[in-house]
């Protein structure tokens, strides 16, 4: 017999849900009292949340509890990052129907300790309700070190445009998931086949944490994680900073060649349908949700492991904002297209 969550008290519960835990450096008292103690050497903290929804941030025909604990995690994480902070402590706020198998909460809870355990984060702490469908909130805090934190605000005209993480794959695993024509097991973690890395980028991201405190270090202008898209997300460091942003073409090709192979399955070559590379470009322009880190430099500096300069940022000449090779990207279908 299948063990359900209203097969259990709260206690009981919280018994098997709680030891899966990460615990952290920075913990001093973790779950089991009132509330956590989290120490702050830095004497400021970094603090961000985020929710997920079932059936509007995910489903959970797709996603394992595994997949849903990664990804909560992982755009958190990736918020703190963006700052260039290191992740420390994440409050769990869950609720879950009383149907749910157990099981799948303990998959949540291994899924939030395999994306922190990079970064020496714990969940220190939340609280469990009962709901009419799976919601995930996390609250994520963490250290600067005693760097400044990078805001949007900073790019100045003659910075180089920056990016880490991959581009465009989590659209592409989503747009192959809902045509039907890849099933989420292929995306499964150790999954090897052609569109692994497409359905289990979309399922279970995996932000670059270290390169937001590489970039903090380097003298980074103005940083976020692209959660919305890259032409999006670079539009809100332009409009932040005052400046325009211009993106080169020739430097988008590789993300381009990453993600065509998702593009070629799902087809396209009639008159109605774009073509297969019009397809990958809109991911990578438009596709959301991978949690790669953008970022400006000063030109003088050597960018950090891990990232790929992408363009450049030029005084302001009035909307828009941002262009690829000097002109308005003709697609930019992806903005919200791919919203799961
Ligand atoms: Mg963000």
């Amino acid at each position: 017999m299948t063990l359900r969550v209203r097969d259990l008290d709260e206690s009981g519960l919280l018994a098997r849900f709680v030891p899966l835990l990460p615990g952290g450096a920075a913990t001093i008292v973790g779950p089991g009292d009132d509330a956590a103690v989290v120490a702050a050497p830095d004497g400021r903290y970094v603090v961000s949340t985020d929710v997920l929804v079932e059936d509007l941030h995910f489903r959970r025909r797709w996603s394992t509890g595994y997949d849903v604990g990664v990804r909560a995690a992982a755009q958190n994480l990736a918020d703190v990052a963006a700052m260039g902070g290191r992740p420390t402590a994440l409050v769990v706020g869950l609720a879950v129907p009383g149907d749910l198998e157990v099981a799948w909460v303990e998959d949540l809870a291994r899924g939030l300790a395999d994306a922190c355990a990079p970064v020496g984060a714990a969940v220190v702490g939340g609280d469990l309700s009962g709901g009419p469908v799976v919601m995930v909130s996390v609250a994520v805090h963490g250290d600067l070190g005693g760097r400044a934190p990078v805001l949007r605000s900073g790019a100045r005209p003659g910075d180089v445009v920056a990016h880490a993480g991959v581009r465009g794959r989590s659209a592409a695993g989503l747009a192959l998931l809902e045509a039907g024509v890849v099933s989420p097991e292929e995306g499964a973690p150790g999954a090897a086949g052609p569109y692994a890395a497409f359905v289990g980028g979309f399922l279970r991201p995996a932000p670059p944490l270290a390169a937001g405190i590489a970039a903090d270090d380097a003298g980074a202008t103005a940083m976020l994680d692209v959660s919305d898209g890259l032409l999006r997300d670079a539009g809100r460091i332009a409009a932040a900073s005052g400046v325009g942003i211009d993106l080169d073409g020739g430097a988008l090709a590789p993300y381009v060649d990453d993600v065509l192979a998702a593009a070629v399955r799902l087809g396209g070559s009639s008159a109605t349908e774009p073509r297969a590379v019009d397809r990958a470009l809109a991911w990578v322009l438009g596709g959301g949700e991978d949690h790669g880190l953008l970022a400006t430099f000063p030109p003088e500096v050597t960018l950090p492991a891990g990232f790929e300069a992408i363009g450049s940022v030029l005084v302001a000449d009035g909307a828009p904002r941002v262009t690829v090779d000097g002109a308005v990207p003709a697609d930019a279908r992806g903005w919200d297209h791919f919203r799961a």
